[in-house]
C-alpha cells in the first residue's frame, strides 16, 4: 500500500495507476477523458463500495511513514472525510494481528490487521463510527488478497458494517465520492511533502548535537503542512501557494539545528515499501543505523508513483496506443505532477544539492541487466536500480528492508550478489522483518563494519555529504 492509499501488487500496479490518473482535476482538461479500462490497468476490486457513505465515520490510515500518513489523512479531511492515522503500533498489535491471521500472510498485513482490530477491541472505537483505508489490487503478489482477507475478518467477527475504503478508477472513484480528483491532487502533494520532510530529517538527525532537535523540526514541519492540506474547498493553486510559502520556514528550522562535523558512511535504504517506511515494522532500523554511526537515505514514496507512471507509458507503447486519449491523459497527468513536485522542492535546491532523487527511468535502466522492467515489476526493480544508483553516487552500502518471505525481496536477494560483484563488491545487506528479530543491533553493527571497510577503498567519492557541510563543487545529478 502507498500513503496515497494505493499499493502495488508486485506486478500489476493497478491501484496506483488509478491514483495517478486522478491527479488531473477535471477542470484542467478540456473534457473528461474516459477512465482506462480494467485491461489497461484499472483495479477491478469488489471491495470498493459505490454507495459508500462515510458520514459520521473516522477513516483510519496505516503508517507509511507516520508523518506521511498524517499528511495523507489531512488530504482526506480536505474533502470532508475524517481521515486519521491509526495509533502507534505496539506488542498488542502483533498479538491481535496474529489472532486474525494464519501466519502465511505477509508481515505488513499482520500489522495492519492488528492495528485495525486493536482499535475495535482495545480502544473500543465505535464500529458505527469507523472505516479503514486498505487498498487492493490485481496481480500475482499476495497484496491483492489482503483487502479481501480484511473484509473476511471484519465480517466473521461481527463488523460487516465497517467500510474498507479503496481507490479505484473503474468506478470513477465513487468509493471516495465526487471530490476524488481533488483528493488525489492534494494527496500527491502530501506524498511529496512527506518525502521532503523525511529527507530533511535523515540528512540532519545523524549530525545533530542536541538529541531530538531534528525530530522536533520534522514534526513541526508535518504539522505546518497538515494545517494547509486539511483546509476544505481550497482551490489547487491557492493550496500550492500556501504550501510553497510555508516551506522556507520549515527549511530554516532544519538549518537551525546545531550539527557536528562528522564523516559517516551513507547507507541507501531500499526494499518493500510498507516495511521500509513503517518504523514499527522495521523495528526503527534507521535509528539503529544512525546510532551505529550511519547516515541513511531512504527511498521515498513518490518514486513508486513515478514508477507506475512509467509502467503505464510502457504498456501503452507495447499496445501501440501512443496516439490514444489514454496516452494524452497520462502525459497531461505527468505534467501536472511534475509541476507540483518542482514547486514544492524549489525551496530546497541548496539543501538538497547532492541529494537529488533519481529519475525512475534511470533506475529502470540501471536495473535492466538484472531485472528488466518489461519482465519484472514492483519494488524488486526499484530496489535493484536504486541500489546501483546509490553505488553511483558514492554511498557506502545498501540496506534492503523487507518482510520475511516477501515475493519481491526473494527476487532481489537472489540478484544482489551479482549486482554487488559487478559494482566493486558494494555492501548490500537484506534485513528481513517478521516481528521476531533477536539481535538487530548486532546485525546492523556487522553491516556497518562492512560499509566502513568499503568506504575506505571505494573508487567513487560521495556526492551527498549531509547537513554538516555542502561543498560548493557538489556535482549535479547525472
Ligand atoms: S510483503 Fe512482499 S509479497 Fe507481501 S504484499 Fe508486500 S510486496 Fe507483496
Amino acid at each position: 500500500m502507498n500513503p496515497d492509499g494505493n499499493r502495488n501488487d508486485g506486478n500489476g500496479h493497478r491501484d496506483s495507476d488509478a491514483a495517478r490518473d486522478a491527479i488531473i482535476a477535471v477542470d484542467e482538461i478540456p473534457s473528461r477523458i474516459p477512465q482506462p479500462t480494467a485491461s489497461q490497468g484499472a483495479d477491478e476490486s469488489a471491495f470498493v463500495n459505490d454507495d459508500l457513505d462515510l458520514t459520521g465515520r473516522t477513516m483510519y490510515i496505516p503508517h507509511m511513514p507516520y508523518g506521511g500518513s498524517v499528511l495523507f489523512a489531512a488530504a482526506f479531511r480536505s474533502i470532508g472525510i475524517d481521515g486519521r492515522v491509526v495509533p502507534h503500533a505496539d506488542a498488542l498489535t502483533l498479538e491481535i494481528g496474529g489472532r486474525y491471521t494464519s501466519g502465511e500472510e505477509c508481515y505488513p498485513q499482520k500489522i495492519v490487521t492488528g492495528d485495525f482490530m486493536k482499535l475495535l477491541e482495545v480502544d473500543k472505537v465505535d464500529h458505527n463510527k469507523v472505516a479503514f483505508l486498505l487498498p487492493t489490487a490485481n496481480g500475482p503478489c499476495r497484496f491483492g488478497q489482503y483487502a479481501g482477507l480484511q473484509r473476511h475478518v471484519l465480517d466473521e467477527h461481527g463488523y460487516p458494517d465497517i467500510p474498507i475504503v479503496s481507490l479505484s478508477s473503474v468506478d470513477g472513484y465513487k468509493g471516495i465520492g465526487r471530490h476524488a480528483p481533488e483528493l488525489i491532487r492534494t494527496a500527491w502533494r502530501a506524498l511529496i511533502l512527506s518525502d521532503i520532510l523525511m529527507k530533511l530529517l535523515l540528512m540532519t538527525r545523524p549530525y545533530e548535537i542536541n538529541a531530538g532537535d531534528a525530530d522536533s523540526a520534522y514534526l513541526d514541519g508535518i504539522a505546518a503542512c497538515e494545517t494547509i492540506l486539511e483546509i476544505p474547498g481550497l482551490p489547487h493553486d491557492e493550496r500550492l501557494t500556501r504550501l510553497v510559502q510555508v516551506l522556507p520556514r520549515i527549511r530554516d528550522n532544519f538549518r537551525a539545528v546545531h550539527v557536528r562535523d562528522e564523516d559517516r558512511p551513507l547507507i541507501g535504504v531500499v526494499g518493500e515499501i510498507f516495511t521500509r517506511l513503517n518504523s514499527f515494522a522495521n523495528q526503527e532500523v534507521i535509528r539503529r543505523l544512525e546510532a551505529a554511526g550511519a547516515e541513511c537515505w531512504l527511498a521515498g514514496v513518490a518514486e513508486w508513483i513515478w514508477y507506475t507512471n512509467e509502467e503505464q507509458f510502457r504498456r501503452l507503447r507495447e499496445e501501440r496506443r501512443r496516439a490514444s486519449k489514454t496516452w494524452l491523459r497520462a502525459f497531461l497527468t505527468k505534467q501536472v505532477m511534475e509541476r507540483d513536485e518542482k514547486a514544492l522542492y524549489r525551496s530546497f535546491a541548496e539543501d538538497f544539492r547532492g541529494y537529488e532523487e533519481p529519475h525512475v527511468p534511470h533506475l529502470l535502466k540501471l536495473s535492466h541487466p538484472y531485472l528488466p522492467a518489461a519482465g519484472c515489476g514492483g519494488e524488486m526493480v526499484l530496489s535493484t536500480g536504486g541500489s546501483i544508483f546509490f553505488y553511483e553516487i558514492g554511498a557506502d552500502g545498501i540496506a534492503d528492508i523487507s518482510p520475511f518471505s516477501c515475493m519481491n525481496a526473494i527476487i532481489t536477494e537472489a540478484v544482489y550478489p551479482k549486482v554487488s560483484r559487478d559494482h566493486d563488491r558494494f555492501p548490500m545487506r537484506m534485513f528481513y522483518f517478521d516481528g521476531t528479530q533477536s539481535d538487530l543491533d548486532r546485525d546492523v553493527g556487522i553491516f556497518l563494519e562492512l560499509a566502513r571497510t568499503y568506504k575506505r577503498r571505494k573508487k567513487i567519492p560521495r556526492r551527498a555529504v549531509g547537513r554538516r557541510a555542502i561543498p560548493e563543487d557538489a556535482p549535479a545529478r547525472g
